[in-house]
């Protein structure tokens, strides 16, 4: 039995390992479950929610876990480490969009993900690739202008530099309702000449919780 809202539950809880590296975003399903197998080494953060399970027939008393925001969990991750280092975050327009905050790189204008297109700084037709440091969120209107075209040909100007995120910057951008605790997390292992980084603190010291552009542009649109 759950007790909480369901906005609440729909809350996600970020994993850490136990040297408190920021692993991923797990439901509360999957928390649980780490709780009950007693994988979970400490919490922090706040407490989401409670989730009482049966009786013990010993004692007659219910069990109960609270859920916070932040776990971690026990279990050897040198080889994450190791991979996490090199790691390439796969590319998708929703990920993308985030990273560029919803504005189109030529025109510096803000747009609800429906009207953002990925633009290939260098065309793949001049031989550009599909990777981070290629791609830039253009608005259809800037990207149908650009063409075929190379910046430099189009004599058009980027406004930001195109980035490849660090595991922590995806897991950021990844989490689709991101709370302070959780913010303030994932800015730690942010490095600071990170544009994100600013971007974080920034909403940090508003009070603005980040939500997935979709369903609110609220937190996106104040950076
Ligand atoms: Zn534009």
């Amino acid at each position: 039995m759950l007790y909480g809202t369901a906005s609440d539950l729909a809350q996600q809880v970020l994993r850490t390992d136990v040297a408190g590296m920021p692993l991923e975003w797990i439901d509360y399903r999957e928390a649980v479950r780490l709780y009950h197998s007693e994988q979970v080494a400490y919490a922090c953060g706040t407490r989401l929610y409670t989730v009482f399970g049966g009786h013990c027939a010993l004692t007659g008393k219910r069990s109960m876990i609270d859920v916070s925001s932040i776990i971690a969990t026990r279990g050897t991750s040198q080889g994450l480490a190791f991979v996490r280092d090199r790691y390439v975050p796969p590319l998708n327009n929703r990920t993308l969009f985030k990273r560029d905050a919803n504005l189109c790189l030529y025109c510096a204008m803000r747009f609800p993900t429906r009207d953002l297109t990925r633009d290939h700084i260098t065309p793949l037709s001049q031989g550009g690739r599909d990777v981070w440091n290629n791609v830039a969120t253009a608005c259809r209107r800037c990207n149908n202008h650009k063409g075929g075209r190379t910046p430099e040909q189009a004599a058009m100007q980027l406004i930001a530099i195109p980035f490849t995120p660090t595991y922590a910057e995806y897991i950021y951008l990844k989490g689709r309702r991101v709370l302070a605790d959780q913010m303030k997390y994932l800015l730690a292992h942010i490095p600071r000449s990170s544009p994100l980084h600013a971007r974080l603190s920034d909403h940090l010291s508003e009070g603005v919780e980040v939500l997935d552009d979709g369903a609110n542009m609220q937190g996106i649109c104040n950076t």
